[in-house]
């Protein structure tokens, strides 16, 4: 089991408040000592996009790395990919939409000029001895589009295999998906590529995100993105759940007695400390059965 950690990129991307370089690295040294082995450090967007993660550079500058750990970073093109370069990040991220009238929205281009452009990042990620991560958001339903073709997502996953990434993670983006749209949509990507290829990124907008985890678990997947304390909310309802939370993540696994070598009180620990950082109380089901949480009705 692998479970990755997105909430400092994915998970802050998507709050207003602004956390400082030293806040960021106190939550992210938590995450190490909680034992996770893969952390989404932060995003080389450009800083008028997203502020919150202008910081990208000096972060991964005063980083104390700890060996066994990945530290990856989000790119959105070939001058992000100079900075995470530069910034010596171990693997990158990129992203595309399954859905067309997502990825036009979102990143302004069709699917197809935007994974041309994210080939030459991988081909030049790759010359530079990093690994790279693809996300396939709107996997499953787009917010214009409806229903997304399941054959478009394993469309996209055959060419990021082709292209040599390491691991392609199927994104919920809206949170809308149901166990057997899961179960269908793994089943018919796993006849295609190996199990260790696929992750999935559950988002908890309709309360499915761990029934989605289980259907996905249970078709051989197992790798899972999750944010700690469900941070980041969702881009297209205010106010509602976004992505899941590691931690009950976690505790469905380890439950399972699926072994995911991750610590379960200093995760809690490092969801409290974000949570009182970000100044709302997030969705988090873990952290409402924590000591000294209101028992809410
Ligand atoms: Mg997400």
């Amino acid at each position: 089991m692998r479970i990755r950690e997105v909430g400092p990129r994915d998970g802050l991307q998507n709050e207003s408040v602004q956390l400082s370089v030293e806040e960021k690295l106190a939550w992210i040294h938590q995450l190490e000592e909680a034992g996770l082995s893969y952390i989404e450090v932060s995003s080389f967007v450009h800083p008028k996009w997203i502020p919150q993660l202008a910081d990208a550079d000096e972060v991964f500058k005063k980083l104390s790395r700890k060996p066994g750990i990945i530290y990856a970073a989000l790119v959105p093109n070939e001058r992000g990919l100079e900075r995470a370069l530069a910034a010596q990040v171990d693997e990158v991220s990129i992203f595309l939409s399954a859905s067309e009238a997502h990825n036009q929205k979102n990143l302004n281009h069709s699917i197809s000029e935007t994974i041309a452009s994210q080939e030459r990042v991988i081909q030049k990620a790759t010359e530079a001895g990093k690994s790279v991560r693809a996300y396939i958001s709107t996997a499953f339903f787009c917010p214009y589009a409806g229903k997304t073709p399941i054959t478009d997502v394993l469309k996209l996953i055959e060419r990021f295999a082709k292209a040599g990434v390491r691991e392609i993670s199927i994104g919920d983006t809206v949170g809308q998906a149901t166990p057997n749209h899961v179960e269908e949509l793994f089943k018919r990507a796993l006849a295609e590529v190996p199990a260790r290829l696929l992750a999935f990124h559950p988002h908890d907008t309709r309360g499915t995100a761990l029934a989605n985890a289980y259907a996905a678990y249970m078709c051989g997947i197992t790798a899972f993105d999750g944010a700690t304390g469900g941070l980041g909310g969702c881009p297209y309802a205010p106010g509602a759940a976004g992505n899941v939370a590691t931690e009950d993540l976690v505790y469905l696994f380890e439950g399972m007695n699926v072994a995911t070598g991750i610590n379960q009180e200093k995760l809690a620990q490092a969801a409290t400390y974000i949570e009182a950082k970000v100044k709302r109380a997030l969705p988090s089901h873990t952290l409402r059965t924590m000591p000294g949480e209101e028992v809410r009705g």
